[in-house]
């Protein structure tokens, strides 16, 4: 995906990425975690649990953002930003107040929930909050069997809980999940009930691989997983 353009590039398609939606209101979950409503047209979006969408966050840059949540009736998404601090994108979205402008641009990706699968299990991080809540409450509507597993700052560790998701174990950062030894330790793999599972696996690169590579190991299940963000690397 493209993360950046030239400047030229942007002034030649200005008219196409003038802002387009409407900071309605924003919170914080924590010191680290933000909360962004906005109003805008997205009759023409397409909303697949996956999916981001591309947001302007600079004269040249663009990064993905999934919609937590949305409402094409009344032009609304939420999105729910890791603002960590290292990038223009975190910094753009720390600064944005209500009635700030911005633009949003087509949403596409992968599709990642299969709806046939009974059980759903979901490994992800701060940044995959947003797929989180958006897929919340059609594991509970679909019945599904559902677990997730969040590998979090200790700063954001009662977030889920916030958002209001319930079946999750949260894991404090602290690498674990680099080691396939360690994975294949975790409580997901003392039975083999979750053998055959649709596994989600989405959030930082270097721990969907690990992870991953123990699913494909030691089970049956159907694996969709994208790296959302990588130490050193920008705009995934
Ligand atoms: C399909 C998809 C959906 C996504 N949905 C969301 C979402 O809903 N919410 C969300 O917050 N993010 C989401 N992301 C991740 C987000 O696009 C990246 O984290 C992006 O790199 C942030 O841009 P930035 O400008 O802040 O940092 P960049 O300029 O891209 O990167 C600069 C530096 O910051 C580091 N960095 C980037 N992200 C993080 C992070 N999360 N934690 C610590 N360091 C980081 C990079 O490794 C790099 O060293 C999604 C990504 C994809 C591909």
């Amino acid at each position: 995906m493209i993360s950046s353009v030239p400047k030229w590039v942007g002034d030649l398609f200005a008219n196409s990425l003038r802002p387009n939606a409407k900071v309605l209101e924003t919170s914080y979950i924590s010191s680290q975690i933000k909360k962004i409503r906005f109003q805008g047209d997205i009759s023409k979006k397409n909303f697949e649990i996956g999916y981001a969408n591309v947001i302007r966050v600079s004269e040249t840059d663009y990064r993905n953002y999934t919609a937590a949540y949305h409402d094409k009736k009344n032009g609304i998404i939420d999105i729910i930003v890791h603002i960590h601090g290292n990038g223009v994108g975190s910094r753009y979205f720390d600064a944005l107040r209500t009635n700030d402008e911005i633009f949003i641009g087509p949403s596409r990706g992968k599709i990642v929930y299969n709806k046939r699968a009974k059980q759903q299990f979901i490994f992800g991080d701060e940044t995959s909050l947003g797929v989180a809540v958006a897929l919340f409450p059609l594991l509970k509507s679909n019945n599904h069997q559902f677990q997730f597993y969040f590998e979090l700052d200790e700063e954001n560790k009662n977030v889920p809980a916030l958002l209001g998701l319930k079946n999750f174990i949260v894991f404090i950062r602290n690498n674990s999940f680099r080691s396939e030894k360690w994975i294949s330790d975790l409580p997901l793999f003392r039975t083999d009930e979750w053998n055959t599972a649709n596994f989600i696996l989405v959030g930082n690169v270097k721990s969907v691989q690990t992870f991953r590579k123990v699913l494909k190991a030691k089970t049956q299940g159907s694996i969709h997983s994208q790296g959302y963000w990588l130490e050193g690397k920008k705009g995934l």
